[in-house]
């Protein structure tokens, strides 16, 4: 059917990617993809057909030109499916722009759901799941990012951020000034990948490990929500009592 549809596409593991989405991959009328190389390869591996097929580029830094190309597409009743590099498009990735202009336009928009490694990493995380505020990338300059994480620490939520291997060590230290050492975080490398990894613990001695030892490869970061404390077992003993007592009373 005509329209945009945007499909996710594996973040390390090539076999995590949707029947549905090597469907859409397969019938597309035009492909667009952030690098059509990894696209190309990807629809290699799973024996989808790429040869005569033209991949568009379209990225941040021609989406401005580019744009009025796809949609141009869809005018003509064509369906276009966009894969970013890795994971689902428009999470730090480009597709907004697009989806926006698409919508504003009238023409059918979809997703083929699948990877993203906020997702996987909030999943494996142990961190509470039921509030989190994906905030991408923080800023690279300490500065802008400690005024960045102040205004991101006492919101209630689990926080999600995405970052470089290179500069793990200046965010830990820049959390430990911001937030404390004491609140849990979790530090999800590589995830789906050969060197899978996950590191849980206080910011602190999170921080100690990243100075000690330096990080390879793709990251994310997730904070504990502020406030949120796990209870003692005689915090929780002495509320079950309590609230035992008042039933009792009552009765
Ligand atoms: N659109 C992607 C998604 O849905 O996750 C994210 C694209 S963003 C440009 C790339 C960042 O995502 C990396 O720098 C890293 O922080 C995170 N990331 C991607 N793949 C990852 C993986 N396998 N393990 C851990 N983090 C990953």
């Amino acid at each position: 059917d005509p329209g945009l549809y945007f499909v996710s596409t594996p973040i390390g593991n090539a076999r995590d990617i949707t029947l549905r989405a090597l469907d859409i991959l397969g019938a597309a009328d035009v492909l667009a993809a952030e690098d059509t190389r990894s696209l190309r390869h990807l629809m290699d591996i799973h024996g989808i057909p790429t040869a005569g097929r033209t991949i568009l580029s379209y990225h941040d830094h021609n989406g401005e030109r580019m744009r009025p190309r796809l949609l141009g597409e869809l005018a003509e009743g064509r369906s276009v499916a966009y894969a970013s590099e890795a994971g689902t498009p428009l999470v730090a990735d480009p597709g907004f722009q697009l989806a926006r202009a698409a919508i504003s336009q009238g023409y059918m928009v979809t997703a083929a759901p699948g990877p993203s490694a906020a997702i996987a990493a909030l999943t494996v995380s142990g961190l509470p799941s039921d509030r989190f505020l994906f905030a991408g990338f923080p800023p690279s300059q300490s500065g802008q990012r400690k005024r960045w994480l102040a205004e991101l620490a006492n919101i209630p939520a689990t926080l999600v951020l995405y970052e470089s291997p290179r500069r793990i060590n200046g965010l830990f230290s820049d959390l430990v000034q911001t937030l404390g050492p004491e609140r849990s975080a979790v530090i999800c490398r590589e995830l789906t990948k050969r060197f899978e990894e996950v590191l849980r613990g206080p910011i602190g001695v999170l921080a100690e490990q990243v100075a000690e030892r330096p990080l390879k490869g793709e990251i994310v970061v997730l904070i504990d929500r502020a406030g949120h404390k796990a209870a003692s077992e005689d915090e929780l003993e002495t509320a079950l009592r309590e609230a035992l007592e008042c039933h009792s009373i009552r009765e």
